[in-house]
């Protein structure tokens, strides 16, 4: 493992597709990382122009992710209720972050997911969003069947009712 950068590295941003899309990597004062999985998903023209600039400029770096960092990210997911809402990119990107908050002083993840931001707190990390502010504090949610009132951690339909399972944040969820 490359560990050239650990001493600059204060602050880190890492980047999902979206984060790109806003060209974030070109106001952020910080270095910026983010994962093959994203680079896949950034397609439009403009977004690959910037994103091509900042890799040759060095100011933004593809990283890969360590395994470890991947069982850390489902476990917390999980807790949370929201291991079924996030993507295999998704769950990169976190474990990326994982990664580099061993490294760096800050890491602060750009993104719009609301679940992605969730668990970027509960790791540890710092969250921002593009369209709009992002969460403050973890939250932990259940799915819920609106029919029978049972209580499951991943979203889907109730296996007994066949009904589709309602996300509540578990602070929330009112004991039958
Ligand atoms: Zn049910």
């Amino acid at each position: 493992m490359s560990n050239s950068s650990a001493d600059a590295c204060k602050l880190a941003y890492v980047l999902d597709a979206a984060g790109f899309f806003a060209s974030y990597q070109l106001i952020v004062n910080g270095s910026v990382y983010t994962t093959h999985e994203v680079v896949k998903e950034v397609k439009d023209a403009d977004s690959v122009r910037t994103l091509e600039i900042g890799l040759s400029a060095g100011k933004v770096v593809v990283k890969e992710y360590s395994t470890e960092s991947i069982g850390k990210v489902k476990e917390v997911a999980s807790k949370l209720g929201e291991l079924g809402r996030l993507s295999h990119t998704d769950l990169g990107l976190l474990a990326l972050a994982n990664d580099l908050l061993r490294e760096c002083r800050d890491v602060i993840v750009v993104s719009d997911d609301r679940s992605v931001q969730n668990v970027a707190l509960a790791l540890g990390a710092k969250v921002l969003g593009i369209k709009r502010r992002g969460l403050r504090r973890p939250r932990k949610y259940v799915y819920v069947c609106p029919s029978c009132g049972r209580i499951f951690k991943m979203p889907g339909t109730c296996p007994y009712c066949g009904v589709e399972l309602r996300r509540v944040r578990a602070d929330r969820v009112r004991k039958p």
